[in-house]
């Protein structure tokens, strides 16, 4: 027999963060986009409407103590693999750089950061939010499907990547994203009537 796990472990306790950038609230694609991760399932247990400061915005991009250097790595090498010199060799110069533009970006209007749960939530929230860079980004992802930047405008323009929303990229992120924007008691435990059909073994209750 297959062992059955604790229920607190069920894979639909999993949480991820969204936060809706300044421009998608200026393109009036809230709704779609919370209409998007809504009817995939997932349960919305947090929602809030605010201008975040600087330091917020630097504190979210920086709560992983790698993420400085990662992104510089990987900035680089996206330059490389375009055929392009690098502005900066040093991986730290250029995340300074891309730090000061996204503050820039990130703080420019009201935003919304939300909780999503549900299985897999990350990874849901992942895929149907699409790739970084909205140029590549898949067809029928919310990036792909209603915005057009590219890193060849950024790079030109001295800016951020405008992509509409960020979403966590792994579960330890998701974690320590909820805990930055949102105290505990402002995430909602309830149940939706809808996870019955999603997670009951049985799917019983249908029934009069
Ligand atoms: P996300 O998780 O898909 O939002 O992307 P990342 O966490 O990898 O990157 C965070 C932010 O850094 C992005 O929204 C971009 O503004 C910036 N960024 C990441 N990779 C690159 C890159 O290759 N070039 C440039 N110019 N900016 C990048
Ligand atoms: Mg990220």
């Amino acid at each position: 027999m297959f062992k059955k796990n604790s229920p607190a472990t069920h894979p639909k306790h999993e949480r991820t963060l969204v936060l809706i950038k300044p421009d998608a609230i200026q393109r009036s694609l809230v709704g779609e986009i919370i209409r998007r991760y809504e009817r995939a399932g997932l349960k919305l247990v947090a929602l809030k409407m605010f201008v975040p400061t600087k330091e917020q915005i630097e504190q979210h991009y920086t709560l992983d103590p790698h993420w400085r250097r990662v992104t510089g790595e990987k900035t680089i090498k996206s330059y490389l693999d375009r055929g392009l010199e690098p502005p900066v060799k040093d991986p730290l110069d250029v995340t300074r750089i891309l730090l000061e533009r996204l503050t820039r970006y990130m703080t420019s209007g009201p935003i919304l950061a939300a909780v999503w749960q549900g299985a897999h939530a990350v990874a849901i929230v992942r895929k149907l939010t699409g790739g970084t860079e909205p140029l590549t980004s898949d067809v029928g992802t919310i990036r792909g499907d209603f915005v057009l930047d590219s890193y060849q405008m950024t790079d030109r323009d001295g800016r951020s990547i405008r992509n509409l929303v960020h979403a966590s990229g792994s579960i330890a992120e998701a974690e320590q994203e909820i805990a930055h924007w949102f105290s505990p008691t402002e995430l909602i435990n309830y149940r939706l009537v809808a996870e019955q059909i999603l997670y009951d073994v049985n799917m019983d209750g249908i029934f009069e």
